[in-house]
């Protein structure tokens, strides 16, 4: 392999560690993480934690966690599983999900389909060596990725994960900073941290507090729509295998004119669905503060939604932009969904239109 300059990052990394193995304890067995009550959960957050595992680090973030009642997914580095496959393993044991972050943290987009290829392979094989199954999220470094890339990832079954808020641990952010930023989540997004900073398990606490008291919960990351959802099986994922998921129902294509385009991409299980869909603005104008109208199909209700708010969750809905998507340029698109429960009707909603003007 082929070695690839080190991010100024793993300088800080190599002082946390030992920062943290100079004053930390090595627990000999954690518990799996408590499932936060489900009661107060009115939506999902994913939480992430990357380069590890982190020798001398990682137990203390999973002793934070667990402590706090937190679960989350790790996106190991093949490099650090296979060395320290006691603490991959652990990891496991605390309940924690694990994803894969290539071997060695290279900028993908710049590699061959072949080494890509042995990048995303070779740590598949090691962390299913140690856990006894493959990941099914993949993570770019830096979040880089290309359409050569998600082909390879396709190859493996893996979901590519990127994130919705970046905490900026990584770049020596403060605990205050890195509690702000998880502050910031909303049901479905998914934070960016690091397996390595002695800031982040320090801001594990006050996480799960400012968590608890927006009612969000932490959960895990589903492979079928890269949106955080329930961890245990009341909102089971479509690729659970008690599920008997229904192929993505998609819109047909556009009749040509309109000034709107909506997709939708429906996945459902027994009593509950996810849709993500796609704004398209074909207009020659941007949209602003953009409304969307359509309606579900009987016998659907939502139950959670993100990038819009829905109301209401049933029959004739108005979608609202979240403020941070509230324009559309001309020729651009949002992305929005939501989470609904289903007695049997899994189609998609019909008769779209943004700010009242119908969408093809
Ligand atoms: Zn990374």
């Amino acid at each position: 392999m082929v070695s690839t300059p080190r991010p100024a990052r793993r300088i800080l990394a190599i002082a946390a560690t030992m920062a943290a193995a100079a004053v930390g304890t090595v627990a000999a067995l954690t518990l799996a993480a408590t499932p936060s009550q489900a009661a107060t959960c009115n939506g999902y957050v994913g939480l992430t934690f990357d380069d590890g595992p982190t020798p001398g680090n990682t137990q203390n973030l999973l002793n934070a966690l667990t402590s706090n009642g937190l679960r989350a997914t790790f996106f190991d580095e093949g490099q650090n599983a296979q060395p320290n496959p006691s603490l991959v393993q652990a990891t496991k044991n605390a309940g924690m999900w694990i994803g894969n972050h290539s071997w060695d943290h290279p900028h993908m987009t710049g590699l061959t389909t072949a080494q890509m290829n042995t990048e995303i392979g070779n740590t598949q094989s090691a962390l299913q060596q140690i856990t006894g199954s493959a990941p099914k999220l993949f993570r770019p470094p830096y979040g880089e990725t290309s359409s050569a890339l998600k082909s390879v990832e396709a190859q493996y079954g893996l979901t590519e994960i990127i994130w919705d808020v970046d905490s900026q641990d990584w770049n020596s952010a403060s605990v205050a900073s890195i509690v702000a930023a998880n502050a910031r989540l909303t049901n479905g997004q998914i934070i960016l941290m690091h397996d390595w900073p002695a800031n982040t398990v320090a801001a594990i606490p006050q996480i799960a507090a400012g968590l608890a008291s927006r009612n969000l919960c932490a959960g895990m990351i589903s492979p079928a729509t890269g949106r955080a959802v329930a961890p245990d099986g009341t909102q089971p994922p479509p690729s659970s295998p008690a599920a008997s998921p229904s192929p993505r129902q998609s819109s047909p294509p556009p009749t040509g004119g309109g000034a709107c385009r909506v997709t939708s991409a429906v996945n459902a299980w027994n009593n509950g669905l996810t849709n993500n869909l796609t704004i398209t603005n074909n207009s020659t104008s941007a949209v602003t503060n953009w409304r969307l109208t359509f309606t579900l199909p009987s016998g659907q209700t939502i139950t959670s939604g993100w990038n819009a708010t829905y109301s209401p969750s049933s029959g004739a809905v108005t979608a609202t932009n979240a403020g941070y998507n509230s324009t559309i340029a001309a020729g651009g698109s949002v992305g929005i969904g939501y989470q609904a429960t289903h007695t049997g009707n899994t189609a998609a909603p019909t008769g779209f239109a943004l700010n009242g003007v119908a969408c093809s």
